[in-house]
């Protein structure tokens, strides 16, 4: 929704307004402020890749943009560091507007803002110390190489100071490229995928590091990702995003745990979807009733139910029960995982039907296939939605 509350200013701010720096009292502003961003490539007429963004980031807050692939999460960053001009709205930086549409345009050199992107390029012909020292020239020269030593250490890096980048692995030359953005203290961090080319192991080693500088330094950091459960490992709160507009703002439990869209509970991940008619405040599904409080009767609803909300009891086999009961469920099918296990079952429902749906249950259970099992829902896990309303 557009924001009225938009900072104007209607002049370019003065020099020391430019460069004002925060001193300790100032730390509940915040070190981003993004009002009303709207952003089209190729002209007004072009698409929309951003549109009604407000955003706030305050000091040592980890933010993170979530959302697939072409939602708008690189231009949102991309306006952030001054690589765009705003064309709507406005961008503020500890309390100085560094963008307005039409009206200012802060170069993006003069932002104190760090960047470090899917592939840094580090400069071929410098060391490692030498790459990280490039950007710290206002301090004296012994300062310099101490505060690059400092992040190489935190980093893990200290070790390859003197070595070239073609020399490095790519997470090595990924590390280092963090040091070099975080050299010169930047208020605002802004990170672009920075882990995707890496591998498995190597990318979760890196994002904790990564994580732990950043709450040492102290910096606010805004970080793109696509990836849920990297943005649920790194984010104070999340942001996250479909076709250039923020659908939900939070920490990473407020969105998994109350989210306000079924796009949202799709996004952390896979989900059993029922479809149902509310009647006096509740729904019936195949595994008993569910919570609909405040729904009209009528209403045509989608029952939302993460694999973890399925718990499972396996019970006896006991063939008159199995053959008579139609509303015993059963298990089709069982995998191991790893941490849980995925199982297929085969939900009896009061009316004859039967629904497939699939349950989460942590460390090895393993039933064998047509073990007659109980049902029941964890209902902090399901969510209901109108489907009117939601665009399903
Ligand atoms: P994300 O980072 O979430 O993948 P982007 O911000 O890169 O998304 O892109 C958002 C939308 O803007 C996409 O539809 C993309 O195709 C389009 N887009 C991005 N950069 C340009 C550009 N330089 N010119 C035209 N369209 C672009
Ligand atoms: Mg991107």
């Amino acid at each position: 929704m557009p924001n009225n509350q938009t900072v104007t200013r209607p002049v370019a701010p003065s020099p020391q307004q430019q460069t004002a720096t925060p001193s300790a009292a100032d730390t509940d502003i915040p070190v981003l402020t993004m009002r009303n961003i709207r952003h089209a490539y190729d002209g007004d007429k072009g698409h929309i890749a951003v549109e009604h963004v407000d955003l706030d980031i305050f000091p040592g807050e980890v933010v993170c943009l979530l959302g697939p692939s072409g939602c708008g999460k690189t231009t949102l960053l991309r306006i952030v560091a001054g690589l765009e001009q705003v064309q709507q709205g406005s961008v503020t930086l500890n309390g100085t507007v560094v963008g307005q549409a039409g009206m200012y345009h802060l170069p993006p050199e003069k932002r104190n803002v760090g960047l470090a992107f899917q592939e840094s390029a580090l400069f071929p012909h410098l060391s490692v110390l030498e790459n990280v020292i490039f950007g710290l020239e206002s301090l004296p020269l012994r300062a310099r190489k101490e505060r690059a030593m400092t992040l190489l250490e935190q980093l893990g890096m200290a070790q390859h100071a003197k070595e070239y980048p073609h020399t490095l692995s790519g997470g090595q030359q990924q590390r280092v490229a963090l040091a070099r953005a975080l050299a010169p203290s930047p208020q605002l961090m802004l990170l672009d995928e920075p882990f995707s080319s890496l591998d498995a192991r190597l990318r979760d080693q890196i994002r904790d590091d990564t994580l732990h500088v950043l709450k040492d330094v102290g910096a606010g950091a805004l970080l793109v990702t696509h990836d849920p459960e990297e943005a649920m490992f790194m984010a104070d709160r999340i942001a996250l995003m479909r076709d250039g507009q923020i659908i939900q703002i939070g920490t990473p439990e407020e969105l998994y745990c109350t989210p306000n869209d079924p796009f949202v509970v799709r996004f952390f991940g896979e989900v059993n979807e029922l479809s149902g008619v509310v009647w006096q405040n509740r729904v019936i599904t195949p595994l008993g009733d569910v919570d609909a409080q405040g729904m009209e009767d009528g209403t045509h609803v989608r029952v939302m139910i993460r694999p973890e909300a399925l718990c499972i009891k396996a019970i006896d086999q006991e063939p008159a029960a199995n053959h008579d009961n139609e509303h015993n469920s059963h298990v089709l099918m069982a995998r191991l995982l790893g941490r849980t296990s995925l199982l297929h079952i085969c939900a009896h429902g009061a009316d004859g039907n039967e629904t497939h749906m699939h349950a989460r249950v942590p460390g090895v259970f393993l039933p064998q296939e047509g073990q007659p099992i109980n049902l029941n829902l964890d209902c902090s896990q399901v969510f209901v939605f109108p489907v009117e309303n939601n665009g399903l």
